[in-house]
């Protein structure tokens, strides 16, 4: 049984309120940082976690912290990405959902250790349940005392406000975000310099996602060490896993990285196998944005050993072989998917996302889209199979922003691992139409 760090208390009555939030423990680790930390140890301790960013990218979050320039005189912000778009990503909704008060917990501790003063949530624009429950939540802590001016007698203010998002994938991107903070259209930024040397109007800023902010919490609580102690390897700690697709129990999990993946999938604590009996064909286990791995690969390494739920072990092979543990989206798809329709699907989400400033995303995520449209709808030549593979190449890498690499990935790893599907959508283009290719068609 994987340990509960954040959702220990999610089946609790009224623990979206403070009242019950507080009696389960809530907000120690705000009193423990404010009268007993400073902030430079409470940076200390998340360094010593080992904790990830949970948005996808998986950077060190103490290092991102301890890059933060603090200029005289200038202000600095805390950013919270809650701009969660991600094909499949449904994680930072349960858990503002369910347990706001553990981001805003989050948000106090970490404000404190970065010097903001005032620090944002930045949420999508489609969650309006989740920015009403916000807001409550932000009132109740507030009339409380645990923000706004001199929190519990520390001579500490922070104002906390939730900002609905533009509506569009790319203002989870972390420039774009705080572009459409600012007011502007949400067009990414050329990084360097990061956020954290130059952000929100220009100042110092540390954009985190949800889930990150949260971990905060039991990292203060228990100390980083005993945090870092959970885990793997540089995986330390435990994942929200958001599990859709033919899934016989979907839904939002915690686990322990490091957690076998054939045991998230077919264990009863956790996905309980694949729907309807059927066989695994293929998985995303970090988004849209990650390469699709087949069923063998997904379950397995190269060598044989079990692929473990973790950022090394699913990138372990790099693209030939392996994926990326991403936001923790996590797709299975059964025997009667069709990889084609699916990775269609995947490129016209992606050339509707496109911000439309560089070039090779701009054209090149239409040009795939129109490709696997043809191919799927039974038009295709064994020629357009090698010029989506040329077109998803001269993206990747060619582009200001991640959404480039996202939207080439699911198109060069379907080409690789499933090639023979596009020829049989090329070869029989009427059969193709009228039944999914599953694995009993190899
Ligand atoms: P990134 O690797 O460029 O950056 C990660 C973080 O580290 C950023 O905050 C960045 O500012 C910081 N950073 C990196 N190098 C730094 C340096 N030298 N100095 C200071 N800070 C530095 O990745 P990204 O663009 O933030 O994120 C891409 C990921 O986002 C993708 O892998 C994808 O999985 C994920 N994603 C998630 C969602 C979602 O809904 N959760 C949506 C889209 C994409
Ligand atoms: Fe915009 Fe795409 Fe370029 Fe990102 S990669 S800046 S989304 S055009």
């Amino acid at each position: 049984m994987s340990r509960k760090l954040l959702l220990e208390h999610i089946n609790v009555p009224g623990i979206n309120t403070l009242d019950v939030y507080r009696q389960k423990g809530g907000y120690r680790a705000v009193e423990k940082a404010l009268k007993t930390l400073t902030p430079e140890e409470i940076v200390e301790e998340v360094k010593k976690s080992g904790l990830r960013g949970r948005g996808g990218a998986g950077f060190p979050t103490g290092m991102k912290w301890s890059f933060l320039a603090k200029p005289e005189g200038v202000a600095r912000y805390l950013v919270c990405n809650a701009d969660e778009s991600e094909p499949g990503t449904f994680k930072d909704r349960y858990l503002m959902t369910y347990i706001p008060h553990a981001l805003i917990e989050g948000m106090i501790v970490s404000s404190f250790a970065l010097g903001a003063k005032v620090s944002y949530i930045y949420v999508r624009g489609e969650m309006m349940p989740q920015i009403r429950i916000l807001e409550k939540a932000i009132a109740e802590a507030k009339a409380a005392g645990w923000l706004g001016k001199n929190i519990l007698g520390t001579g500490y203010d922070l104002e906390l406000y939730v900002q609905p998002g533009g509506g569009a994938y790319i203002c989870g991107e972390e420039t774009a975000l705080l572009e459409s903070l600012e007011g502007k259209r949400g067009n990414p930024r050329i990084k360097p310099p990061f956020p954290a040397i130059a952000g929100l109007y220009g100042c110092p800023t540390v954009v985190n996602n949800v889930e990150s902010i949260a971990a905060v919490v039991p990292i203060i609580n228990d100390g980083g060490d005993e945090y870092a102690k959970i885990g793997i390897g540089r995986s330390t700690g435990t994942k929200l896993i958001s599990a859709s697709g033919n899934l016989v129990k979907p839904g939002v999990y915690e686990i322990e990285l490091g957690l076998p993946v054939e045991e998230f999938i077919y264990s009863d604590e956790y996905c309980g196998g694949i729907a309807n009996g059927k066989r695994l064909k293929a998985t995303v286990a970090g988004g849209s944005s990650v390469p699709v791995l087949p069923a063998n690969l997904t379950l397995k390494l190269a060598n044989g050993e079990p692929r473990l739920m973790s950022y090394e072990s699913l990138s372990e092979g790099g693209f030939a072989t392996g994926t990326m543990l991403g936001s923790g989206g996590f797709i299975a798809f059964d025997e009667d998917q069709c990889i084609v329709r699916n990775t269609w699907n995947f490129s016209r989400f992606y050339h509707h996302e496109s911000c439309g400033q560089c070039s090779p995303c701009r054209e090149g995520t239409g040009w795939m889209e129109k490709v696997l449209h043809k191919i799927e709808h039974g038009h295709g030549t064994m020629e357009d199979v090698d010029l989506l593979w040329d077109i998803q190449r001269k993206i990747e890498g060619n582009t200001i922003c991640p959404l480039g690499d996202a939207a080439a990935w699911p198109v060069a790893s379907a080409i690789r691992h499933f090639r023979d599907e596009f020829e049989w959508h090329i070869k029989e283009p009427v059969k193709s139409q009228s039944q999914n290719y599953g694995i009993a068609n190899y």
